[in-house]
């Protein structure tokens, strides 16, 4: 088993023109699964392919534990690889299929039988293990090319959008199995996606990436509910973050701060769920508005608009909510001050308390 280290890590396209990786430097803990999440772009697959062997870095350095891989090249590296379109060899069942990176292996015939068993009881593939693989659907599929990646029991294995291009259908069924699959594994694990509800399900750490750098890596918890910038407020969450400018609403922030804006604050952040919202006239510290457009949330839920002036505030309300959901309707709304992050002017997470102080 071994801990990935990243140290001063970059990689530039078309001479400098595209920097598609910059400078990272991390570490993906030994035997944990961290999804590295990111939108379209941002530099996912370049920074696997670059812990794959698949790509050269322009700078810094990759270990596995002590050792320097960063020259390795990829069948020396010791790694299994799933992809978001599954290698298929035609005509091959999945019995064989998983069998293949074990055939350059010196193990005995039995040893390896029983290993390809395992990793087919492991996936749930028991009734699919003589079926030809080009003929399964593409979650099953999908699953054939996870157990032929764990059947070789390297200590890292590196998955890059493999639900990405499943049916939808399936979906659901392939993430619930990779969970179950993660759980178990000892292995350490690097999941790329570009699905936030993805990552939450299946990570311990998410690795959130923006423009070649890693903005915050942390347990999805943490994460959501402790945003260490605007731009992993805004990402996170369905709808994200609100966020009250302090220049253009300075009432509004305050109100949300409990008090006066501290000094260096720009911006106040608080997620819809934790807006409270009520109808029964004018509270202390609460900010009145006029009830915008009402739709229905997932979890039944209503996300309702909330309209203060130029500012447009979601709150997400409980389908008994006893708020009238008539638009137009005069509301108050407050948010626990536990809940509110302040952000500075470079849009980066501002410690409440000893901003205060
Ligand atoms: P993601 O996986 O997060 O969608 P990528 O790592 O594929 O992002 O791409 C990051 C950036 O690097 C993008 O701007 C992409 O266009 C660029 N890029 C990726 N591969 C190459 C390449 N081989 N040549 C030139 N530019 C590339
Ligand atoms: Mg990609």
């Amino acid at each position: 088993m071994a801990d990935i280290r990243l140290v001063g890590l970059g990689k530039e396209f078309d001479a400098g023109g595209v920097v598609a990786v910059r400078d990272l430097t991390l570490t993906f803990r030994e035997g944990s699964t961290t999804c590295l999440l990111g939108p379209s772009g941002c530099g996912k697959t370049t920074l696997m392919r670059m812990i794959a062997g698949l790509e050269v870095p322009t700078t810094g350095k990759i270990f596995f534990g002590d050792e320097d891989v960063t020259r390795l090249e990829t069948s020396k590296r010791n790694l299994g690889m799933v992809f978001q379109y599954p290698v298929v060899y035609r005509g091959a069942t999945v019995r064989e299929d998983i069998g293949l990176p074990l055939r350059v292996e010196k193990l005995p015939a039995a040893h390896k039988a029983a290993r390809v068993d395992e990793v087919i009881a492991l996936l749930g593939l028991e009734e699919y293990a003589n079926h030809p693989v080009d003929k399964l659907n593409s979650a099953t599929r999908q699953k054939v090319a996870v157990a032929r990646a764990v059947a070789r029991q390297a200590p890292i294995i590196l998955f890059d959008e493999p639900i990405t291009n499943v049916d939808p259908d399936f979906k659901l069924q392939l993430k619930r199995t990779l969970r179950e699959l993660f759980s178990r594994l000892n292995q350490t694990i690097i999941y790329v996606t570009h699905d936030q509800t993805e990552a939450m399900t299946l990570a311990d750490d998410i690795a959130l990436m923006r423009d070649g750098s890693i903005e915050q890596m942390a347990p999805p918890r943490d994460l959501y509910g402790r945003p260490e910038s605007v731009f992993a407020g805004w990402f996170l969450g369905n709808p994200g973050m609100n966020f009250v400018p302090v220049e253009s609403q300075p009432a509004v922030a305050a109100a949300v701060l409990g008090g006066a804006v501290p000094d260096g604050v720009t911006a106040v952040g608080f997620r819809p769920e934790d807006v409270l919202i009520s109808s029964g006239g004018p509270q202390r510290g609460a900010v009145e508005a006029t009830l915008g457009h009402v739709s229905l949330a997932t979890g039944g839920q209503h996300l309702a608009r909330l309209l203060h002036a130029d500012l447009v505030v979601k709150a997400k309300l409980p389908w008994d909510s006893p708020v009238a959901t008539t638009r137009g309707s005069q509301v108050w709304w407050s948010v626990p001050l536990e809940k509110v992050r302040a952000f500075d002017r470079h849009e980066r997470a501002v410690n409440l308390v000893s901003a205060e102080q």
